[in-house]
């Protein structure tokens, strides 16, 4: 379906704000200004960009911060992408587990003490979708002080930067490569 990435972010990252104000947790969002039509399938791009937050406010302290900004830019190949970024400063995750946190049902901590929810299937969905999109996703992180995922996922030919009002995506409309079903 075209529609407006923008505002569809800017949306979907607002209404994360109340769940990291009720934990404490400080949260800025960015999402670059100009419009750009794509022809996104917006659940996948939602399931992607919840898994992320939902982890990033699990996994971080009350009196934490995190960090979420969204941006369409140039590629090397002068194509656009979008850009992602979800920061953290919370409970990090060691070098040695960091390569399997997208493995299916893997959790750092999954002994029955273990104090969060969950199956350990939310970041290995997120990589098969951004896979599947012909994208890229790495986390970098720190135990004890935080963890910082990228994203590339591709846009076909991004019409961007129109004026307020010019709401038509025309010809050139892009295509976020996020297959259907
Ligand atoms: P589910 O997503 O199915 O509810 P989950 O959140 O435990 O369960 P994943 O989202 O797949 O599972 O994440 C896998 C594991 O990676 C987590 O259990 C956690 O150990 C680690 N992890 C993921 N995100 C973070 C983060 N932002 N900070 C610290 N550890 C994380
Ligand atoms: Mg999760």
């Amino acid at each position: 379906q075209p529609g407006e990435l923008t505002r569809f972010l800017q949306g979907l990252a607002g209404s994360f704000a109340s769940l990291f104000e009720s934990k404490g947790i400080t949260y800025h969002y960015t999402v670059s200004l100009q419009p750009v039509w794509v022809q996104m399938d917006s659940d996948k791009l939602e399931q992607i960009i919840s898994n992320l937050l939902s982890n990033a406010c699990k996994f971080t302290p009350a009196k934490g911060q995190v960090r979420f900004s969204a941006s369409v830019t140039p590629s090397q190949t002068g194509r656009y992408e979008l850009q992602l970024i979800v920061e953290d400063t919370g409970i990090g995750i060691a070098d040695d587990q960091l390569p399997r946190i997208f493995d299916r049902f893997y959790q750092v901590d999954d002994s029955a003490t273990r104090s969060y929810e969950g199956t350990g299937i939310g970041l290995a969905l997120v990589k098969e979708l951004v896979d599947l999109h012909g994208g890229n996703i790495q986390a970098e992180s720190r135990l004890g002080s935080g963890t910082t995922f990228h994203l590339r996922l591709p846009l076909k030919t991004a019409r961007v930067g129109e004026l307020p009002g010019q709401e038509s995506p025309g010809q050139e409309s892009a295509a976020l490569e996020i297959p259907l079903s």
